[in-house]
């Protein structure tokens, strides 16, 4: 009998989504604008080929406001800073450019609206990540982080009636939903967001990861490991059927044992990922046999968010000043 034929399902949508695009634009235009060097306050996005390219360019990436010279340009990422971080750079004299995703600032105005109501806030996301550490910074007091079903025991509240759930905008929708459920056992009255807190992308993403796993033998996720999106795409095509999956960096982290007795490779990448990481996943899979690629498209994509409005404005004065 002839051997199966080997093939890869790329997901769509997959990769750089609205916020990370435009996140790393905007570094890229405020080093064209302003010139070198730029200061980023952490990793722009959670994705080191992205941050090494964007050091090539100029820019230098600090963890904190103190180690950037006063008077200088510091961008802001995209998973957003909590307010005592603008008051920092302000009291430092930095012009600073916020590319925090329109979504997550989305779900900081939530926070703010819902403590200035004097709601106890429950945070569903991972401790210590970045976004939970700016949205838990708009109303300290107010903010309980919930880090999953598992944590939900410990969760005291003031007023049961009046408690509302909240969420980092990357985490895994299935997980989440059950990390609800168990806050809503402990408080019936419990209130849910306006509106989905996990983002378009985070959900589009792991909704194509679940159309192709129960066919993979093997899905491989293109990210890094600081990336709670990607991280969450390997979780869900192992629980959507995949027999193996795992979280490659780039197409040097495959190990080739992986491919034992695989025909069918899932493949898809995280919001931070740029499709060349892609591409070369595809290249080293065809040089050992997965030459057949079907993409396998859940939906289209076409939001895009319009740069931050300091740098719009900066951008605008420069071409008018020519
Ligand atoms: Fe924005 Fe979602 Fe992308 Fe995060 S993953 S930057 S919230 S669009």
């Amino acid at each position: 009998m002839p051997e199966p034929r080997k093939r890869v399902l790329l997901a769509k949508p997959r990769g750089y989504c609205a916020g990370v695009d435009r996140a790393v634009q905007t570094v890229e235009q405020a080093l064209d604008l302003y010139g070198a060097p730029v200061y980023v306050r952490k990793q722009i996005v959670h994705n080191l080929h992205v941050v090494r390219a964007l050091e090539k360019r100029g820019a230098i990436f600090v963890d904190e406001n103190h180690e950037v010279p006063e008077g200088s340009i510091v961008v802001f990422s995209a998973h957003g800073v909590a307010p005592e971080v603008h008051e920092q750079a302000a009291a430092r004299g930095l012009k600073a450019i916020d590319a925090t995703c329109p979504l997550v600032t989305k779900v900081h105005q939530e926070a703010r609206r819902f403590a200035k109501d004097d709601y106890d806030i429950l945070l569903i996301g991972h401790e210590g990540h970045e976004e939970v550490v700016g949205t838990s910074g708009e109303a300290p007091e107010h903010i309980t982080i919930v880090d999953g079903p598992q944590s939900v025991t410990g969760v005291e509240v003031r007023d049961p009636e009046r408690v509302v759930w909240l969420s980092q905008t990357t985490l895994s929708v299935d997980e989440t939903m059950q990390t609800v459920d168990a806050l809503r056992e402990r408080f019936p009255l419990l209130q849910s967001p306006p509106s989905d807190d996990i983002c378009y992308a985070t959900q589009n993403r792991q909704a194509a990861v679940k159309t192709i796993a129960p066919e993979a033998d093997l899905f491989l996720v293109v990210g890094s490991a600081n990336s709670s999106n990607s991280v969450r795409m390997v979780e869900v095509a192992l629980a959507a059927g995949a027999r193996a999956a795992h979280l490659v960096e780039n197409a040097e982290a495959i190990d080739a044992s992986w491919l034992t007795g695989v025909t069918t490779v899932g493949l898809s990448s995280g919001a931070s990922v740029p499709e060349i990481l892609v591409h070369e996943v595809t290249d080293w899979l065809a040089a050992r046999g997965y030459d057949e690629v079907r993409e396998v498209a859940h939906t289209e994509e076409r939001l895009a968010f319009a740069l931050p409005q300091e740098l719009r404005r900066d951008l605008r004065a420069a071409t008018s000043g020519r």
